[in-house]
């Protein structure tokens, strides 16, 4: 794990609304001081001296929501000291209502080559339902402008298992994903998170969600559809055509290290796991008083090999077992031989060669069985 990290998250909190689902960092944009918050972030940057990555990922928050002249400043500050040649996959997340032409510019004219677009449904009653603050129309905008300033990797997330969403509406919103033409979906199922305004809602008895049966049909029919489209289903809520999964996202499911740069970032450093401090002005004051982390945990073996499974048990690939005795020194098969047989047993794992992977119900049953190894 000593070896330098070759991906960073940087992190922009800012959003022109606040979703009713959405337990992230991030906070409403007006008012606040991004150009401040821009000069920190780049401050913290620069003072890990960031030479060579292999994929940058600019997330939120909703990175477009600040305006194209802080975009252009945040786009040429991170790249300033990069290797270009050797940066392969450069993210960044956008909202369909904030990609205004001027932004779009400002894109084609930086390194970025992939975006990733907070589609969440095309429905224009669930947007407005959810909190968001985009319609449908403005979603082919956003796609049709970005094909045209030449990205041809674009991504769309979409959330399913909405309130009062039916398997109708899921059937609609993945024939318009799929008539997008686009490379790479990711399709999440709603999770109620902790002070959020569905959570409340759902308290007072006044969140209308699918049953979980009615959710497992409509996963169902999300992998079963994009399949037939030619999309391979390379972690269980990502899809992608040939070539194009996200490097960035697999290398958080290979369990590699990464810096994390911004208010709230997450980063894992030297077998360190960080969070940076939250709201801007504990940011703010933390970069500049040299220290911009919140906590940071010191991983346990046991703790990272964990993560090792749970996370990598995530891709269609699954873990080596070779990978993971080189990386641990120790064997897998003494560790993990007997939860990976009652898991083969009840058809939820293959064991092929030296990699353990998923079956497509153990895919389908998601995290339900990664668990099994934490509990080890
Ligand atoms: S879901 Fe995205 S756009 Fe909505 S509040 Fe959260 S970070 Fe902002």
């Amino acid at each position: 794990m000593s070896k330098q990290p070759t991906s960073a998250y940087v992190h922009i909190p800012f959003c022109t609304q606040i979703c009713y689902y959405c337990d992230f960092s991030k906070v409403f944009i007006k008012n606040q001081p991004v150009d401040d918050y821009l000069r920190a972030l780049i401050a913290e940057w620069d003072s890990y001296g960031i030479k060579t990555l292999k994929t940058l990922y600019i997330g939120g928050g909703t990175p477009t929501a600040i305006s194209a002249k802080q975009l252009a400043y945040l786009l040429d500050n991170l790249t300033k000291n990069l290797d270009l040649e050797s940066l392969e996959e450069f993210t960044i997340e956008a909202n369909p209502g904030d990609l205004t032409a001027d932004k779009i510019a400002v894109l084609k004219n930086s390194a970025v080559n992939r975006v990733s677009l907070g589609v969440q449904t095309f429905n224009d009653r669930h947007l407005k339902k959810i909190g968001r603050s985009h319609n449908e129309a403005q979603i082919y905008e956003s796609i049709d402008a970005l094909k045209q300033a030449g990205f041809d990797n674009i991504s769309i997330d979409l959330i399913y298992a909405l309130p009062g969403q039916t398997i109708e509406d899921v059937r609609d919103n993945v024939q318009k994903a799929l008539a997008l033409d686009i490379p790479h979906l990711s399709l999440y199922s709603l999770i109620l998170e902790h002070h959020t305004v569905f959570m409340n809602r759902m308290r007072r008895g006044k969140l209308n969600l699918p049953t979980e049966d009615l959710e497992a049909e409509m996963f169902e029919y999300i992998i079963d559809q994009l399949e037939q489209n030619g999309f391979e289903h390379y972690e269980i809520s990502n899809f992608t055509k040939p070539g194009f999964e996200s490097r960035h996202n697999l290398m958080y499911w290979d369990n590699a290290e990464y810096y994390g740069v911004g208010a709230g970032a997450s980063g894992y450093l030297d077998g360190v796991r960080y969070r940076n401090r939250g709201p801007i002005q504990h940011y703010l004051k933390g970069v500049v008083n040299g220290n911009a982390r919140l906590s940071e945990e010191v991983l346990t073996l046991d703790e990272k090999m964990e993560e090792e499974l749970f996370l990598g048990l995530r891709k269609k690939t699954g873990v080596s077992t070779t990978r993971f005795e080189e990386k641990f020194g120790l064997s897998f098969w003494t560790r993990y031989g007997q939860v990976v047989r009652d898991l083969e047993r009840d058809g939820l794992l293959i064991v092929e060669k030296d990699n353990v992977r998923m079956t497509k119900k153990g895919l389908f049953l998601g995290d339900t069985v990664a668990e099994k190894f934490i509990l080890e």
